[in-house]
């Protein structure tokens, strides 16, 4: 089977399984993977992703012109070509509406605290891509802020998209960003989440190396302080270049009840210490300066 023949089967396999796992719903999300060093394979707009077959895909190259194909390319194409521009390393790319990892993209609350070691050694963290129209040149520019740190984000009010060095790394990365969007929302129905403390995170990152995992940039140091150079985790265009995670300092690991949550006092006696990261103590405090104005 050629290498062509290959990738449209393989885009067919995980659009079935997007559906199937309802990711989608209707003609939702889209998949592309690099053909060589200039085209690319991507699905057609309009088309079920769950009932594909391999003649649908179009192929185009890097700007988005279709050189071969029946019907047209997906929708969110600017979209994917501008994950390419920017990532030479991505060979896939993949976008869909899984409904729990969509909720928190709804919800405007990003999946950036550090809780499960997995995540933070593979993903590191999924930041929010701010609202933009779908289909618009608007979303390529959203994406453009976390796309050279991250190989999965949210999008607000709209879904979620990943990368990856092959199709199906790309996808697996959005099994792990809905995976880890339900765990969180367990825990956090079940009223806490013990955070991992700092100290492994860092630990935690050491392990890509012998896992062979490429990671597009390191966790941010924390706290990120604003003006300096050393802990900066934008550069001079706002680009993100590296992961904000959300992490106690001091060792083990230290229960850190939701401040958001109304009634996570009510399981705390007045006596009870509690320990805050440096980002949420400014929360916190941002937020009784807002409600005293
Ligand atoms: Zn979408």
């Amino acid at each position: 089977m050629s290498t062509e023949a290959a990738l449209r089967a393989d885009i067919v396999e995980v659009g079935r399984r997007m559906y199937a796992r309802g990711y989608t719903a209707s003609n939702d999300g889209n998949i592309s993977a690099r053909l060589g060093q200039d085209r690319l394979v991507m699905t057609p707009k309009s088309v079920c992703k769950g009932f594909m077959t391999p003649d649908m895909m179009c192929i185009t190259d890097l700007e988005g012109r279709k050189i071969h194909g029946d019907r047209d390319p997906s929708s969110e194409m600017l979209m994917h070509l501008e994950v390419y521009r920017h990532r030479p390393d991505v060979r896939a790319v993949v976008h869909a509406h899984p409904p729990v990892a969509t909720g928190f993209a709804v919800a405007g609350i990003p999946l950036d605290r550090a809780v499960l070691a997995e995540v933070l050694t593979t993903l590191g963290s999924v930041p929010i891509a701010e609202y933009a129209t779908p289909s618009t040149s608007e979303l390529p520019a959203a994406v453009r802020k976390y796309v050279k740190a991250h190989d999965g984000m949210l999008l607000a009010n709209h879904g979620a998209l990943t990368l990856g060095a092959d199709l199906f790394s790309a996808y697996y990365k959005m099994e792990t960003i809905e995976h880890f969007a339900h765990i969180s929302l367990v825990a956090r129905l079940l009223g806490r989440e013990n955070l991992i403390a700092r100290e492994e995170v860092v630990r935690l990152q050491g392990l890509r190396g012998s896992y062979g995992i490429k990671a597009p940039a390191p966790i941010c140091a924390d706290p990120p302080a604003a003006g300096d150079p050393v802990r900066a985790t934008t550069d001079a265009s706002g680009d993100a270049t590296c992961q904000v995670v959300q992490a106690p300092e001091g060792g083990g690991q230290r229960l850190v009840p939701d401040p958001t949550r109304a009634d996570a006092s009510r399981e705390l006696s007045d006596e009870t210490e509690i320990r805050l990261t440096y980002r949420e103590l400014s929360a916190l405090i941002e937020d009784a300066i807002r409600s005293l104005r």
